[in-house]
């Protein structure tokens, strides 16, 4: 079978199987999942030839680009993975402001340096090792998101390997019912890009950040004043507030950041000084205001946070309501860590912008993730029923889930609009009749895009 493809192809019990169902899968934690054979692609050719022997052979298709799903999608029974590290190219068209990329390309690590070159920007993944393939297909929280939406709303066509085989382009006007799919199906796309072409924007010229850390006991006055203002803070700031134990302390503290992205120093001043206003600013343990920062700095900083070979449980909810019941629903998720490199982000999408039309059609003015990051295999089960309990506090004032951060083995949260559900389905029973690729992975029932507690 070898011989078909320029790439290798490894099947069960072969030296290097086992490296390759797995190798590159950031999260420790990992899946006794095991596929069919695994396909490590180098072209075009490979994955296409790929498609056509699972369907001679009754194999499902599963896909992996940057290998950072928390929850290892690309890991699937009695499938053929295709592995797409081999198939890494770029290129920027000046006229068009144009990026080609390949789905293994890391946003951080690899295409911003690239389009740096030419002062252009794309609002990546924010730790740089992210593969942008699966990133794009379920929206891709980039920088800014807040301000400059969703990183699937820059892609312009996408080249995809069909269900039968085939390369095609998709944009809106070709394939237009695939281009719709792609932004936003996440795992539960049929087809594999090859290829993105992608709409860069300016490199922002000044980058500047605040930071003001607070201890825990101020994490309702706190969080309760940013409930009231962060929509009314200018599009080109990213508010983030996160709690984390900071690296050599033992106590977890609450940080509220921002950073902005703009040309002068004076319009970071202006950009950030609502949150300087903050009300309790005189009782934070130490403040940064408007300081310059570095993109580089900034991805280090995400680096560090989520730092390689750790174990990752992962969960996450879009918030909804008023300060006085999003903001108690919180405490759990922000305030009782169960390892000292936890963290729990609060992550602000204020005021909503109206999204294109595409499948990506779930979110609200906040995002919320935890991040139970720990070393010791025996505790997954108890780590697990820690979040699990975090999550269910928050119920109340969940609206859904985004797919980047979910893991529908463990539970199942609404991911997109009925509507768009709807079409999607539709859509995949004409482009994969035969159910060829993997989609959702779940423990048993197929996804319903319902929140578990309202069915
Ligand atoms: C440390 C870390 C930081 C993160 N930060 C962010 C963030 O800031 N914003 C955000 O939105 N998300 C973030 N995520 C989530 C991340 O974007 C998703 O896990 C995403 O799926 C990763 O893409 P990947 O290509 O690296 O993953 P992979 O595991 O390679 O792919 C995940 C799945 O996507 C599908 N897929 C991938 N490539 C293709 C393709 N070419 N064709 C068809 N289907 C494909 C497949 O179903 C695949 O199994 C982060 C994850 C980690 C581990």
């Amino acid at each position: 079978m070898n011989s078909r493809f320029t790439g290798r192809l490894h099947l069960p019990g072969e030296d290097g199987y086992e490296q390759a169902r797995i190798g590159r899968v950031f999260n420790a934690r990992r899946p006794g999942r095991r596929p069919a054979a695994v396909l490590e692609a180098v072209c075009e050719q490979d994955v296409v030839e790929g498609v056509r022997l699972a369907a001679e052979r009754g194999w499902q298709v599963a896909v992996r680009s940057g290998g950072h799903s928390w929850a290892a999608w690309s890991v699937r029974d009695e499938a053929l993975l295709i592995d797409l590290a081999g198939l890494h190219e770029l290129s920027y068209d000046p006229e068009t402001e144009i990026v080609t990329a390949t789905p293994s390309v890391k946003g951080g690590d690899e295409l911003n340096p690239y389009l740096g070159r030419f002062g252009r920007f794309f609002n990546g993944g924010h730790c740089p090792s992210v593969g942008i393939g699966g990133f794009l297909l379920q929206g891709g929280q980039g920088w800014n998101a807040r301000g400059w939406g969703w990183a699937a709303e820059n892609i312009t066509a996408i080249d995809v390997v069909t269900a039968d085989g085939e390369l095609v382009r998709a944009d809106a006007d070709t394939n237009s019912d695939l281009f719709w799919a792609a932004r936003g199906a996440g795992p539960g796309f049929f087809g594999i890009v090859t290829r993105f072409h992608l709409r860069t924007r300016p490199l922002p010229k000044h980058l500047a950040h605040t930071v003001h850390a607070y201890p825990l006991d101020l994490f309702d006055e706190v969080m309760t004043w940013l409930h009231g203002i962060h929509h009314t803070v200018s599009d080109l700031v990213e508010i983030v507030a996160v709690t984390q134990t900071p690296p050599g302390e033992r106590e977890a503290v609450l940080l509220v950041t921002g950073v902005s992205m703009t040309d002068t120093p004076e319009q970071a001043a202006q950009a950030l000084a609502p949150l300087h206003a903050n009300p309790y600013a005189d009782r934070a343990l130490f403040r940064i205001e408007a300081q310059p920062t570095t993109l580089a700095e900034q991805l280090h900083n995400q680096r560090t946070a989520n730092p390689e070979g750790h174990r990752y449980l992962v969960d996450n909810a879009w918030l909804t309501g008023t300060a006085q019941d999003v903001v108690p629903a919180m405490r759990k998720a922000f305030t009782d860590h169960p390892t000292p490199q936890t963290f729990t982000i609060w992550f602000s999408m204020a005021p909503l912008r109206e999204l294109p039309d595409m499948a990506f059609s779930m979110q609200s003015e906040i995002y919320s993730a935890t991040y139970v990051v720990y070393g010791d295999e025996s505790k997954d089960a108890e780590y697990r029923a820690w979040l699990d309990e975090a999550m269910a506090d928050l119920q109340p004032v969940t609206a859904g889930q985004y797919l980047g951060d979910s893991d529908f083995t463990n539970r199942q949260l609404r991911f997109m609009g009925d509507e768009q559900w709807a079409r999607l389905r539709a859509i995949r029973a004409e482009r994969d009749p035969k159910g060829l690729f993997a989609g959702y992975l779940t423990a048993d029932e197929p996804p319903t895009n319902t929140n578990h507690w309202e069915r």
